[in-house]
């Protein structure tokens, strides 16, 4: 059970591309998210996938049949939208059921069929009641429990959870991680959401401009990002990008604040991607860098900076650490990692700092 894509494009208008060039194997079992900020066209990947929008380039191959110009029953996939389209005058049990319908199943089957999902999914106290007595998360399971009793070896997810409030959200991630894992299942997930994307998938995608942004493990994407994108996008706060010439085998972010490179850069401007958590902060009265703001979060706290030729970074640090006063000066240190871009903001150096 696999879905390869060959040089797939899209184009609504026959003038703008709105996906292009995309290749990709995903693998059997994989749990694989698709991601990007809204109108990447992630939903018109899947919709492509699953056969509802013709591609206008390149093939769609599962299984190792070329699917790529016929009808969605033929690329035998299903699919979980955002809206979960129940059928409000029908109980869960028979919402669950509707789709087997089309799959020529005895009775015994079906009922046996439902049972197991209602039980993957903990709705089996809940079969007999109509959506509207349930709760968002219960009614999202429903959707889930489609699936499972789809018996369907690769489902495709279209933001199935962004509906839901934060902490359903959490709970229902790692219900779908192990649900997938005992099914086996092969998930094409789709969200806009970085922390879905890290926390659940075995592989990511990243969309940007209408184009892959880089294809690699929730590890491969934070600890290597190929771009600046991809740098800001994983992460929380986001990574720190700031402006820097190189001199003398240096990086200059500020007068102050010098980074040494690990491999000889030609001379011109870069961006320096730099953790918050990577930034140390001590307070200096003499120092050019100032604290514009502090927000506190517990174990935490997230200083705002100003450096003096006015770019602005986020540092994260323990907030147990010496008290700062916003509109203090501070002086910035470096520990760990830092990442180079080119002026068409492609990765080009690594550097860490002890
Ligand atoms: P996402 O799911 O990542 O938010 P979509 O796939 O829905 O993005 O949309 C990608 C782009 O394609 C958007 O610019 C959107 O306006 C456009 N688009 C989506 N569907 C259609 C359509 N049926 N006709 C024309 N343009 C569309
Ligand atoms: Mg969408």
């Amino acid at each position: 059970m696999s879905i390869q894509l060959k040089n797939l494009g899209k184009t609504y208008d026959g003038k703008n591309w709105v996906l292009r060039g995309l290749n990709l194997e995903i693998k059997d079992g994989e749990f694989f998210a698709v991601v990007g900020p809204s109108g990447c066209g992630k939903s018109t990947l899947l919709n492509m996938i699953v056969g509802l929008i013709p591609a206008s380039h390149g093939q769609i191959i599962i299984n190792g049949k070329d699917v790529t110009n016929l009808p969605p029953k033929d690329h035998q996939l299903t699919m979980v939208f955002q809206s979960y389209a129940l059928f409000p005058f029908l109980d869960v049990a028979h919402n669950v059921a509707f789709g087997l319908s089309a799959h020529h199943l005895s009775k015994e089957d079906i009922h046996s069929r439902v049972d197991h999902a209602l039980q993957m999914t903990g709705l089996s106290e809940f079969a007999h009641r109509r959506p509207r007595e349930l709760s968002g998360g219960q009614r999202q399971r429903v959707a889930i429990a489609r699936v499972v009793a789809s018996d369907a070896k690769i489902c495709l997810m279209d933001e199935p959870l962004s509906n839901l409030d934060a902490r359903l959200r959490e709970k229902m991630r790692s219900h779908l991680r192990t649900l997938q894992r005992q099914l086996h299942m092969t998930i094409i997930y789709v969200t806009h959401d970085q922390i879905e994307a890290m926390t659940m998938a075995d592989r990511i995608m990243v969309l940007h401009h209408h184009e892959v942004q880089q294809i690699g493990t929730p590890q491969t994407i934070y600890q290597h990002p190929q771009n600046t994108f991809v740098a800001g996008f994983f992460g929380n706060p986001p990574m720190n990008l700031l402006k820097a010439t190189v001199k003398d085998n240096e990086l200059v972010i500020d007068d102050t604040l010098h980074l040494p490179l690990a491999e000889q850069l030609a001379a011109g401007d870069y961006t320096v991607g730099i953790r918050p958590q990577n930034i140390q902060v001590v307070s200096q009265d003499s120092a050019n860098a100032k604290l514009t703001n502090i927000e506190y979060q517990g174990q935490n706290q997230i200083l705002d900076i100003q450096l003096a030729n006015q770019q602005t970074l986020q540092a994260e640090i323990s907030a147990a650490s010496q008290p700062f006063k916003v509109g203090q000066t501070v002086k910035l240190g470096l520990t760990g990692h830092f990442y180079v871009f080119d002026s068409q903001q492609q990765l080009v150096s690594e550097g860490g700092i002890k």
